[in-house]
């Protein structure tokens, strides 16, 4: 029996008026469960409950917020292999990535329980006597979280660990592609004890919920993870109503790998780093840069260990490599893979769909190998799935100029045991993360994580201390405790020099 969800808000499960969706699992064809397409009224519904919870989370001791947020960390890795599954299940990772997707969530839940108890301002001293002045982070009030499908449980576990530690109360739509491991991961918070209002989760198209959402003038501020046009249609509407957004919207990663590098570890970088997650992270490694030097050793390698990665179901523990994620994502990694021959790149290895047998009811394509050159569309778009583009370079300036050639800013790699390559491209590549002799992924929760250029705007950051920002303004306090009208800039010319 399949189970139908409803929407979460006011602390429970309702029932909606709005038609119903299947979520599917990517490998198998099943239908995992089914969830509402919440109406514009539910939608009010949801928001006003955050609204109406505002004002008691706030004013909850962020300490005690950091309880909550510690017993939901608690619950999750209680049911760790359980959330994993389903992780698995409907987005198509393997199943040792599901249970990191939920351990990330997990880690952040507690990282972030600790803010409740630092939330740092500053002191600095006033210009006049007896006077005080210091700053204080104030939440902005019910926030709109829009995550993709790619990491269904870690993506919302980061954004809303740090908007609930803020003390502002959460508006959650998960991709209509993994909306049960979003409904999986409310329940933890519900089970945490969060109170009525502050966590809501409703389901429904991107165009009709998300957009609804990101319009509202009680949402107070966006954090959005997808894709680029997306991202831009949500900037513009937030900025009309002048609020805060924080936008994670993918890249373009290379690794670079000069002619000192160390082909296995190299190896084992790039092969984790490209078809990891069937290369659908947003910091995938997507392109190779080879000194010309190791070019033919390192492509040799490459193709060798790429035909032999074993790809089918995710819940098969000597699988490495799932399906994509959806027929969307399959159709548009095919496209590419057509793209690709049509513009002379050389196919060095995979370039299909798997047919036959189980493989006809998945979307699972093989771990694919383009040689190709910087001025072609695969050395340059997105492509969001298992294709790998291999470049050559002349020296390290080459290879950082091909590097940074993208319109994309996230993340970036070198491998190489010389430490002028490896100081000069920590400041020379283009991206919001450098990784050196480690592939493009792998980010770790207490620090910042976001990018540069297209990827997205660079004043807001996700994890670290700096996921705060996304959440919370800053008010800034004068006491005067002088007992007389004080008053700067005219006063103090009395002052210097006694
Ligand atoms: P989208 O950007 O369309 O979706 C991301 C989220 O935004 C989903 O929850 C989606 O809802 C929602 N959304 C869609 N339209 C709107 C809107 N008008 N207003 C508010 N929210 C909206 O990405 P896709 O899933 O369609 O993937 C397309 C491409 O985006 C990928 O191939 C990849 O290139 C990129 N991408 C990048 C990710 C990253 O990690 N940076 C993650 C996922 C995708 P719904 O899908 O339910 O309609």
């Amino acid at each position: 029996m399949v189970q139908e969800y409803g929407l979460f808000f006011n602390g429970k499960w309702h029932k909606s008026e709005g038609k119903r969706f299947d979520t599917r699992n990517p490998a198998t064809g099943e239908v995992l469960a089914t969830f509402p397409m919440a109406t514009p009224a539910e939608v009010a519904a949801g928001i006003k409950a955050a609204k109406g919870s505002f004002e008691k989370w706030r004013k909850t001791p962020a300490p005690r917020r950091g309880e909550l947020l510690l017993e939901a960390a608690r619950i999750m890795k209680q049911k760790k292999e359980e959330l994993g599954r389903v992780v698995t299940s409907e987005m198509g990772k393997v199943i040792a990535e599901g249970r990191g997707d939920v351990q990330e969530a997990i880690d952040f839940y507690t990282y972030a329980a600790g803010e409740g108890r630092r939330m740092f301002g500053e002191t600095v001293p006033s210009e006049l006597p007896n006077k005080m002045c210091l700053t204080v982070r104030m939440p902005v009030g019910p926030v709109g979280l829009i995550t993709p499908w790619n990491f269904p449980v870690a993506i919302p576990g980061w954004k809303s660990g740090a908007a609930l530690i803020a003390g502002c109360p959460i508006v959650f739509k998960p991709s209509s592609l993994t909306p049960l491991c979003g409904a999986k991961f409310v329940d933890c918070l519900d089970e945490a004890g969060f109170p009525p209002g502050v966590v809501t989760m409703l389901t429904g198209s991107g165009s009709n919920v998300g957009d609804g959402i990101v319009a509202h003038p009680d949402i107070r501020a966006v954090s959005f993870t997808g894709g680029v046009d997306t991202g831009k249609h949500v900037y513009e509407s937030a900025a009309k109503k002048m609020i805060k957004v924080g936008l994670e919207l993918g890249g373009k990663n290379a690794i670079i790998a000069m002619d000192d590098a160390n082909l296995d570890l190299l190896m084992d970088g790039v092969m984790f780093g490209a078809f990891g997650t069937a290369g659908q992270r947003c910091t995938a490694t997507s392109r190779l840069i080879v000194h010309e030097r190791v070019y033919d050793s390192v492509v040799g390698e490459l193709v060798e260990r790429a035909a032999k990665l074993k790809v089918g179901n995710p819940l098969d523990e000597k699988v490495d490599m799932g399906p994509v994620a959806s027929a969307d994502q399959e159709k548009k990694v095919l496209e590419y893979i057509e793209i690709g021959k049509k513009e002379g790149d050389k196919l060095l290895t995979g370039g299909n769909k798997l047919r036959g047998g189980v493989y006809d009811r998945g979307f699972l394509i093989q771990p694919t190998v383009f040689a190709t050159d910087r001025k072609k569309r695969l050395a340059n778009e997105e492509i969001f799935g298992p294709v790998l583009s291999v470049l050559k370079a002349k020296d390290y300036e080459d290879a950082v100029a091909i590097a940074n050639s993208v319109k994309y800013g996230l993340s970036s790699s070198i491998y190489t045991n010389d430490l002028r390559w490896a100081f000069r491209s920590m400041q020379d590549l283009e991206a919001g993360i450098t990784y050196v002799n480690a592939p493009t992924i792998g980010a770790e929760v207490q620090l910042p994580f976001g990018g540069t250029k297209e990827t997205g705007p660079t004043d807001t950051r996700e994890a670290g201390t700096t996921a705060l920002e996304e959440f919370t303004y800053w008010k800034t306090i004068y006491v005067d405790y002088s007992g007389r009208l004080q008053k700067a800039q005219i006063d103090t010319a009395k002052l210097v020099g006694g």
